[in-house]
């Protein structure tokens, strides 16, 4: 409960943050302090929606799920995906888009990354909408892989965002307002 206790007072609330009405939650602070990572490790191992022998990489969205990914991928002993915004790949790439509130947004994967048949483990720090884990998901189909299942630190509440993703194993620490 202390631990618990501890990770989440790292976890910032920021109101109107990128746009007026918005709450956004950063986890930037738990990254900055050695114990708050150790903390968030452990309990996103702990909580993992499958056995670690049942997937062979961890792919992780753009950006912060670059930082809990390649951490969690070097503790696991498995390889590291980024899932990339678009545009910032060298060619060849897939590319996914999907729908925001406002207008679109796509993500990318390199082409030839990741051999036919792998299981990713797709991880981020948070799911709203579940919009950019659905995307990366219909990335590594595309290229012949299947997603073992996803893994978020929070979760946003009342946005659904994990029933598009009914399908699949899941899990998160937390859920939010
Ligand atoms: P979704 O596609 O599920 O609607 O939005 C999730 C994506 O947007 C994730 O990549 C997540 O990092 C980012 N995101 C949306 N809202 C927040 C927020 O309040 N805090 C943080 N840290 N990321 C957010």
């Amino acid at each position: 409960v202390e631990d618990e206790q501890y990770l989440c007072s790292l976890i910032r609330t920021i109101p109107d943050f990128p746009a007026k009405g918005i709450l956004f939650r950063d986890f930037i602070p738990v990254f900055a302090d050695a114990r708050g990572m150790d903390l968030l490790l452990e309990a996103f191992v702990r909580a993992l929606p499958v056995k670690p022998e049942e997937f062979d990489y961890i792919a992780g969205l753009e950006a912060r799920g670059f930082l809990l990914g390649t951490a969690l991928a070097r503790q696991l002993g498995k390889g590291f995906i980024a899932v990339r915004k678009a545009g910032k790949l060298p060619p060849k790439t897939v590319s996914q888009s999907y729908e925001l509130e406002y207008g679109t947004a796509t993500v990318e994967i390199e082409k030839n990354l990741v051999p036919e048949g792998s299981r990713i483990l797709i991880v981020d720090d948070l799911i709203a909408t579940g919009g950019t884990a659905w995307a990366a998901m219909k990335l590594f189909e595309e290229v012949g892989c299947t997603v073992a299942g996803f893994s978020f630190v929070m979760e946003l509440d009342g946005l659904h965002g994990l029933d598009q993703l009914s399908h699949y194993p899941t899990s998160s620490l937390m859920v939010m307002p």
